[in-house]
């Protein structure tokens, strides 16, 4: 989705025409419940010319599906002999097993989830995000920086932006 109704909120153009009031009004027509589906929402702004053009190295997608590989047979691992394949389709029962946190994460997730107003079943899904950013740490627990990643990804919640 565009950040505003022109598309330009946020781009260093400057380009974006919306008042405040406009912004506000458009983001709110995306109902809390709907965002609540999706596991991950980020913002990502334009893309430039010259960034297309730049042929700086950067991590290759075979080395990235290696790791994604490693993640997922972890997982199968996991889940073996059960009808679940992945940390997304997990039931209730294994949410309670496998979603282990230290500490220290479990301060973040509270706060976290006290200052964005978080929802039931936005709970879950960071958790079950953090418990994926786990698997590719190749971590046993989830962390406060698992949280706090998969907190990131969950940018609509936060709705700064419209405020
Ligand atoms: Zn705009």
């Amino acid at each position: 989705m565009n950040p505003c109704p022109c598309g330009y909120f946020n781009d260093p153009s400057g380009k974006c025409t919306c008042t405040p009031q406009k912004i506000h009004n458009y983001l709110n027509k995306i109902s809390g419940p709907l965002l609540d589906r999706f596991d991950i929402h980020i913002e990502v702004s334009a893309v430039k010319f010259d960034e297309l053009r730049d042929k700086e190295q950067t991590e290759p997608s075979a080395e990235i599906k290696k790791r994604v590989d490693k993640a997922r047979k972890i997982q199968s691992e996991r889940y073996k002999g059960t009808s679940t394949s992945c940390n997304a389709n997990i039931n209730a029962e294994q949410f309670e097993k496998v979603c282990i946190i230290d500490d220290e994460a479990e301060q973040m997730l509270k706060s976290a989830f006290e200052s964005m107003g978080m929802t039931a079943r936005a709970y879950d899904r960071v958790l079950k995000v953090a418990r994926t950013i786990a698997d590719l740490d190749n971590s046993e627990v989830i962390k406060s920086d698992h949280i706090l990643e998969a907190v990131q990804y969950r940018s609509l919640d936060r709705k700064y932006w419209g405020k």
